[in-house]
């Protein structure tokens, strides 16, 4: 059975960046990434952003893994692994031993249980390509979701020239993340960019009319469309993980050092659950930053380091001509105060759980992650008032 000191299943962004925390401190182990898809690492991001914009190219979202000396097999899923003996069996049947595994399988799109093939589920690089095909200038595009993937797309996809109609259960875009106002604000800034916009609805069905397909909600509209495209959650993919018996629970739980519950088995990225002293609970991180400092974090220690893992990631979007940076929980439901240099244009927005700051909303402020990552490190009770002014530092 051909052996590896390190196989990493998954061939995201955190499987390429252990790649490099495993080099940082062994150069020369064996490594073998195992991954379900068609193309080699990349950045996600850009799928819904860069990409449409023309700020990125094609070529320009691969990670670059030529100086890693990594062995990278595609198309090759793992179907589970033997701890007891460290092997993986993939889907074709075939074994690889290992040293130390690392499970870094990410999620898979949410599905509505309608609709099938006439809905697009927006994740991968393929998805973009498909999509970019149909999003012809003049088309009609239903987005289904109004979170982070629904509002990027329709933002791209508008300003690409296509005809968009967002539908999603919130009372306005980002309507999870955002307060209310700020939310408000969104939605009408993206009416007047021209997506139409049918928020507080709830889609319950699709069918074709010739080569359209009709998106019903439950109100009883009717939305006729030439695609749809959905972005409405992942799941985390942790199958191989329950089969393998570690222990799993919302993501693959693993302690600080991102080891699972067995022994030279860890986990990484949007499918791992860690413990985040900061904000004391444990959470499961669906962005880019998490990805790639779990990822090199967790390679590290599989290589014989013993960094723990603490760190409190931040994340982003960009919506037009509107963009944020973000550290901790964006919670709406907490208390909520929002220190505007400009009414939702430029501003800071914290939230807060029990007289602590456990959230910060950088809207069209930038460089000030550190700052925003401190406040919520500080673990001191403060009045949402003497935030007033406190970033931009
Ligand atoms: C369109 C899009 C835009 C985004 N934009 C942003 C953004 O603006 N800012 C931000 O912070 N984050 C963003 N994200 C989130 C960010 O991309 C994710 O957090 C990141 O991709 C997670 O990386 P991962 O490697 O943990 O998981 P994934 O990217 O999900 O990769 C998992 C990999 O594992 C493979 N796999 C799964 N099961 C198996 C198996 N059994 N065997 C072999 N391979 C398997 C999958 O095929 C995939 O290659 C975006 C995500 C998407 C989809």
């Amino acid at each position: 059975m051909p052996f590896y000191k390190y196989i990493l299943v998954g061939g995201g962004m955190t499987a390429a960046s252990a790649a490099s925390g495993i080099r940082e401190i062994d150069p020369d182990g064996s490594i073998a990434i195992f991954s379900a898809e068609t193309n080699p690492p990349y950045d996600r991001p850009p799928l819904t952003k860069g990409l449409w914009s023309g700020k990125k190219q094609e070529e320009d979202v691969f990670r670059n893994l030529d100086e890693l000396n990594v062995e990278l097999h595609l198309e090759q899923p793992v179907e589970r692994f033997e701890q007891s003996n460290q092997f993986i069996i993939l889907t074709s049947g075939e074994e690889h031993g290992y040293d130390r595994l690392l499970l870094a399988t990410g999620g898979r799109p949410r599905k509505l249980p309608f609709g099938k093939d006439d809905i697009q589920y927006y994740r991968t690089f393929n998805h973009y390509r498909t999509l970019r095909e149909q999003a012809q200038p003049g088309k009609h595009i239903g987005v289904i979701g109004g979170s982070f993937i629904g509002s990027e797309l329709a933002a791209s996809l508008t300003a690409n020239g296509a005809q968009v109609t967002m539908i999603f259960p919130e009372n306005g875009i980002g309507g999870m993340t955002y307060p209310a106002g700020l939310s408000d604000f969104v939605t009408d800034y993206y009416r007047e960019k021209g997506v139409e916009v049918l928020a507080g609805e709830m889609v319950d069905g699709v069918e074709r009319r010739g080569d359209k397909k009709v998106i019903r909600t439950r109100s009883g509209r009717n939305v006729e469309v030439d695609t749809i495209v959905a972005g409405i959650g992942i799941e985390p993919n942790t199958a191989i993980a329950s089969a393998a018996g570690l222990e799993v629970d919302n993501g693959i739980i693993v302690d600080r050092y991102l080891r699972t519950s067995q022994p030279d088995v860890y986990a990484a990225g949007d499918v791992a659950s860690f413990y985040n002293p900061a904000l004391k609970k444990r959470m499961r991180v669906e962005h880019e930053d998490n990805a790639k400092m779990m990822g090199r974090t967790a390679g590290r220690n599989m290589a014989g380091a013993s960094d723990e893992y603490h760190y409190l990631p931040f994340f982003y979007s960009d919506l037009f001509d509107l963009g944020y940076e973000a550290v901790g929980e964006l919670n709406p439901g907490y208390e909520v105060y929002s220190d505007w240099q400009e009414p939702f244009r430029k501003g800071v927005v914290y939230y807060l759980k029990d007289d602590r700051v456990r959230g910060v909303l950088l809207w069209n402020v930038w460089d000030q992650v550190d700052a925003a990552r401190s406040l919520i490190e500080q673990d001191e009770p403060i009045r949402p008032e003497a935030l007033k002014g406190r970033l931009p530092e």
